[in-house]
């Protein structure tokens, strides 16, 4: 019967929603005792609707939301694109590879220059441009122990690709 559902007490899950909702909104978490699952409901709709504060908005950087950090490839050209430190805006960085040297070549705010679309996300891949320009094209890093070297990529951004 829908009446003896609506009397049922607020479950665990809506009590610990109602608080972690109230703790993003920054406001007082509500009292709860006695609260019925159809009054928990409702609370969780109110503080749903309520807009969070700017200071969790704003650990979000604008450019994340924008590009990933990873490898990028553009009409045959690889890109490493990556967080600023001010954790705003993502950059690009293009390894050239000259003489058996590799450098970066720096082109500022990704967006720019590449779309989502043009993320490389295979391994194989990542770990191919590697061995071809000598350095993680995750970190940027030079490879220099013999086994990076031939795997491509380093140790730690291998673990987390
Ligand atoms: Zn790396």
């Amino acid at each position: 019967m829908v009446t003896t559902n609506m009397a049922r007490a607020a479950s665990v899950k809506q009590l610990d929603l109602i608080g972690r909702l109230a703790s993003e909104r920054g406001v007082e978490a509500p009292a709860t005792d006695g609260l019925t699952s159809g009054a928990a409901s409702d609370l969780i709709s109110r503080l749903m609707a309520m807009p969070r504060p700017a200071r969790t908005r704003a650990a979000r950087p604008a450019g994340a939301d924008l590009l990933e950090r990873g490898v990028y490839l553009r009409e045959g050209r690889v890109f490493r694109v990556y967080l600023n430190q001010r954790r705003d805006t993502m950059l690009a960085k293009e390894p050239i590879k000259a003489d058996g040297v590799t450098t970066w070549k720096y082109h500022g705010d990704a967006s720019r220059i590449l779309s989502p679309g043009m993320r490389v996300t295979s391994r194989e891949q990542v770990a191919a441009y590697g061995l071809e320009f000598d350095a993680c094209m995750v970190c940027g890093t030079a490879l220099e122990d013999p086994e990076s070297k031939a795997a491509g990529i380093g140790p730690v951004c291998a673990s987390r690709f």
